[in-house]
């Protein structure tokens, strides 16, 4: 059984294929500059990198050359072999709680929930639609962003806004990043030995959310509204008064979509640091005595510790803290500097077995109140396995 993933975003679409009866991963691909000029595309199999420069003005071209590329390359002898294609949908309201086959139906809903996710629905819409092109009569799944976080009561994911917002609107936390955790969220009783646990997963990427899990249901999560709540990010604010808005947009004689854009775009690491975004450069400038690069790490160090505290409260105590994404993976400098700040609740790591990077690895010390754990994420096999299951239960 083969099965591909597919993420597309407005101008690039990345691709897993996967061996199903292993679960691994046979290729992967990143189409970049899709509909703009020097579009080009990069495929990994077999331990080589293959580039090349394809002009690709939509979409549907890049999903074409895609296909046409795993046959030329000999990753697959022809498309028959494909079993089903799953698509990264980001938004689904509050209507998807779970993956589903696509239809015309779901996609009209992505249409509809396009104005809660106007960058990503419509460019999820051109990857479904250049896939059905292509393979007519293979089967099609989506899984949702904000499906995982669809558990929460009402208590989290209400704001303390006038009401009919809420009724009108559909203003309400939703959460994203959703795949990542519910792929963690199975990980961890295989981990802890336990079905029934309480755990924080923190993903912590350029992007970056926490979620409160019991017993593999989400609880609570820090994105929001849009993915700009919650926990600092590399170029995102997250939480931040809502007053400093207006008090911009008149300072600076700037538009609201402009300091929105602000907060998406130059915040963050980026934003406090006036160097980088990559967590790399930011550690690289803490090694180096730079003071704004030792203010941002201290910063998000600070906003990932206030969430777990948070949590810990949520959840009345933990059982698993689990660390993920490319800096949750990676770093052992920010899970020290975290860890560090949760003494007071009895939770300490081993340092030496922190010193670990992209493995599934326990680091808590013995005497740790709660487990912790560095579980690679993976968010493609997860959608992956979605596709597989509804497609076999159909
Ligand atoms: P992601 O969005 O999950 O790909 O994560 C990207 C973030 O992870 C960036 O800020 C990177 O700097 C950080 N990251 C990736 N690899 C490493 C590494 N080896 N050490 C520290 N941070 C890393």
């Amino acid at each position: 059984m083969k099965i591909i993933s597919i993420n597309a975003g407005s101008s690039s679409l990345k691709f897993s294929l996967f061996d199903m009866d292993t679960n691994t991963c046979i290729a992967s691909g990143y189409f970049e500059r899709v509909t703009l000029e020097g579009s080009f595309y990069t495929i990994k199999y077999n331990g080589e990198k293959i580039r090349e420069e394809v002009d690709m003005p939509n979409h549907t071209v890049a999903v074409e050359v895609l296909l046409d590329r795993l046959i030329k390359i000999g990753i697959i002898a022809s498309l028959d072999e494909i079993d089903g294609v799953g698509h990264r949908l980001v938004h689904g309201g509050d209507q998807y709680n779970t993956s589903v086959i696509i239809t015309d139906e779901v996609i009209q809903d992505l249409r509809k929930y396009s104005v809660l996710a106007p960058l990503h629905n419509p460019a999820n819409i051109l990857g479904i639609e250049a896939v059905r092109k292509a393979l007519p009569d293979i089967p099609m799944v989506g899984v949702f962003d904000t499906a995982f976080h669809q558990t929460m009561d009402k208590v989290q994911y209400l704001y303390p806004v006038p009401y009919d917002w809420y009724q009108k609107y559909g203003v309400r936390k939703y959460g994203f990043h959703g795949t990542s955790h519910c792929y963690i969220s199975k990980q961890i009783p295989r981990v802890y030995g336990k079905e029934e646990y309480r755990a924080i997963i923190c993903h912590l990427g350029s992007g970056g959310s926490l979620s409160a899990v019991r017993n593999g249901k989400c609880v609570d999560t820090t994105m929001g509204f849009t993915p700009l709540a919650g926990i600092m990010m590399g170029t995102r604010s997250g939480d931040i008064d809502p007053s400093i808005i207006p008090f911009i947009m008149e300072k600076e004689d700037k538009k609201v979509e402009e300091v929105i854009d602000d907060l998406n775009k130059k915040s963050g690491f980026l934003g406090v640091s006036q160097k980088a975004s990559d967590f790399r450069d930011i550690y690289a400038g803490v090694v180096d005595h730079d003071e704004m690069c030792k203010l941002a790490f201290d910063k998000y160090v600070q906003t990932v510790v206030h969430y777990i505290a948070s949590y810990y409260v949520e959840l009345g105590g933990i059982d698993v803290l689990v660390f993920t994404a490319g800096l949750g993976e990676n770093s052992s400098e920010v899970r020290e500097a975290i860890v560090a700040k949760l003494e007071c609740l009895g939770i300490y790591l081993d340092v030496e077995k922190n010193q670990v990077r992209g493995e599934e690895v326990n680091i808590s010390a013995d005497h740790s109140s709660c487990q912790i754990f560095v579980i690679p994420t993976n968010e493609e096999l997860m959608i992956a396995q979605d596709t597989l299951s509804l497609i076999d239960n159909r």
